[in-house]
This record gives structure tokens, sequence and C-alpha cells, in this order.
């Protein structure tokens, strides 16, 4: 007998982008770029890195367990209360208490089969069965998904864009969709890369929790558009209700002191975030330009990443994108073989980006 559960023993581990420093010590390499895990070219927001800086004497004392002021900024900004926000360390958290204080042992969840991973990795932590529906054209396969509902169904994740697609749910789709869900099933819909977002049917989303069908849980992040990943932070918007069982069963101090003075001073800086989102626009645009030169498939995306078709081994590309300094993202785990995802990066990373593949291929 194992001592170890058999609902862990299976779960295949999260593989996170390789970091720039393990790969200049693994391969003896001075500049190392990554564009593998969705991150901000452009650093921190420099209002937080200031609020940092400010605080830092600070953490000798447990942060607030409430996060009052975060919550009170969230809120004024997306015209909320701040008792419809959860905090988390990192949104990847926040599944994993929407997991805890939703989904009994019997019940299931359901996503795509290609989408964050995380969403079946912390389902199989806690326990708990995922059914997951394939993508249509690259997209979420809404229908599929309501075939696929069934008795025992209380959660829905979908990714909005799709992390690693890059493609969206319309807003027609979505309250399409939304029509006739059950109403004992929540819809928790992940708008981790929403800032980037640059066409007019995306829904607004935060609408719907006001709307007939509340059972709706909103996911975003600072870890992307306001460059705080190494903090760790991010946050659900929900009903006060839902919000009051989540704060139940997430852990006292989650988030850390300075993640919460820099995440309140990051949603000041329109600035960071205005420069942030025009790097990332006309960076997609160069790479459209370059990929199409050279007759490479990708899949148009709505986010900071592309999905591009490399017509061979991506693993093996990977590697040897790496000798050249240049850290993407194989597909291999998402069961996309000859796809690597390209985080979009600054011009000069880009171009270096479309140097290296050009070489490889
Ligand atoms: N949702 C999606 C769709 C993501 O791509 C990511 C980050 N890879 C997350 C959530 C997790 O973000 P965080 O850093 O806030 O945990």
């Amino acid at each position: 007998m194992s001592l170890i559960k058999n609902s862990i023993l299976n779960i295949k581990p999260y593989m996170a982008g390789k970091p720039i420093e393990e790969t200049k010590r693994e391969l003896g390499l001075k500049e190392v770029i990554k564009l593998a895990s969705n991150e901000n070219p452009l650093g921190a927001s420099p209002k937080a890195l200031q609020a940092i800086r400010k605080n830092v004497s600070g953490i000798n004392r447990y942060p607030d367990s409430q996060g009052f002021y975060l919550k009170r900024k969230i809120a004024q900004y997306l015209k909320v209360q701040s008792s419809n926000v959860v905090l988390g360390n990192g949104s990847d958290e926040i599944i994993d208490i929407i997991i805890k204080t939703f989904v009994e042992e019997d019940e299931n969840i359901i996503t795509a089969d290609t989408t964050f991973l995380e969403y079946e990795i912390i389902s199989q932590v806690n326990n708990r069965k995922v059914i997951t529906v394939p993508l249509r054209y690259f997209k979420y396969d809404l229908e599929g998904i309501k075939r696929k509902i069934n008795k025992k169904t209380k959660l829905i994740f979908i990714s909005n864009p799709n992390n690693p697609t890059g493609t969206y749910v319309t807003k027609f789709e979505l309250e399409d969709f939304m029509v006739d869900l059950p109403r004992d099933l929540i819809l928790v819909l992940d708008e981790a890369y929403d800032t980037f977002i640059d066409v007019d049917d995306f829904p607004k989303s935060l609408q719907y929790l006001s709307g007939q069908n509340k059972n709706i849980i909103v996911l975003k992040t600072f870890s992307k558009a306001y460059g705080l990943a190494g903090l760790r932070i991010g946050y659900a918007i929900a009903s006060s209700d839902f919000a009051s069982y989540m704060e139940r069963v997430r852990q006292p101090f989650n988030v850390n002191l300075l993640a919460q003075v820099a995440a309140t001073a990051a949603l000041d800086d329109r600035d960071f975030l205005r420069k942030t989102r025009k790097v990332i626009l006309q960076g997609r645009n160069y790479l459209y330009e370059a990929l199409n030169k050279l007759g490479i498939a990708y899949v148009p995306s709505v986010a900071n990443f592309i999905l591009i078709d490399v017509g061979k081994d991506s693993v093996g590309l990977f590697r040897d994108m790496l000798k050249y300094g240049v850290i993407v993202r194989d597909m291999k785990q998402y069961g996309l073989k000859n796809f690597i995802r390209v985080t979009i990066g600054t011009r000069k990373e880009n171009e270096r980006f479309i140097k290296v593949l050009k070489k490889v291929l």
C-alpha cells in the first residue's frame, strides 16, 4: 500500500516556465530573455516598487488579514463593494479556494482540455473529478461543455481569454451559454489577461454579477499587466454571499504585506498600464507580420502571448532556442506537440525571438 494518497500519485506536476538565472547557469550564457510565462516585459509598476520600498521595514508585522485598503481600492476601481472581493496569493490560490468552498467530494468540475493547467491540477489535488472538453478551432466549445453538464456538475472554469491559445469567448457566445445554465452550478470566468483585449465583443463579465444569474465568479491577477508575478497576488469578484464563504476557507494571512501595498499602488498606475498595453499591442502586430513573412502559422490572440505552430516537435525547438538564450514554452504538457507559446516582449526581445526562431527552424 502506498503512503501517498491515490489522488496525488497520478498527478502530473505543473511545469513552470524555465527561469532566466537557471538557464544562464546551465548553459553558461550571459544574455537570456524569457518569453515563457506571460510576464510583463517592462518590469513592475513603478508606483508598486515605490510602495514596496516605503513599506519594506514593516515586514516584522503580519499583513492585514482583511486586506482592507486593497479591497477598497479594487472595489472603487471596478465599481463593486469591498465585500465582493476575495484576495489570493495569486489567482492560483483563488482557484483552490473556490474548489474547496463549493465542490463536494462526489461533484465534478468541467473545463476545456487545452486551457490553464491549474484548473485540472488543483481539482486533482482536492480529489475532485474533472471533465475536460476539447477545444474547437482553438476556442472553448461552450456547446460541448453544456452537453457534458450532469447532476453532479458544480463548477465550470473558463479562461477568457484562453491560456495558451489567446482566443476568447464573445459576449454573445457567453450570454447564449448562460441562458439555461442550471441554477445550482457556478461559472468561473478567469480574466487574467483582460488588460490586453482590443476587441469590442469581449463580455463585460462584472455586469452579470448583478443580473439574474448570480452564480458567477470573476478572477483577475496582478501578475500580468501590473508586473507583480513574483509577489503573488490575485483576486476574485463574487456575490458577497459567495465571497463570505470563500473568506472562511482562505488562510488568514494568505496575501503578504508587500503584495498588498504594491497592488494597491499599482491600481493607481494608469500610466504604466497604458504603456504596457501599447507595448503588447504593438508587439503583437510586429510578431504577426514577422510570422506571416516567414510563412509560420499562429493563432490570432487577444492576450500577451501567441500560440505558434512550429510544424515539428516543440520540445526540441524549445531546447534549440534555449541555446541562443531565448526561453519560450513548448506546448507538450498542453497536448499540442508541434506548438510553442511565446509571450510578447519588448521590441528588442521580439526581434531577437524572430531571429532565433528563423535560425532554429
Ligand atoms: N489564470 C490564467 C489563465 C493564467 O494564465 C494564470 C497564470 N499563468 C493564472 C490564472 C495564475 O495567475 P497568478 O499569477 O495570479 O496565480
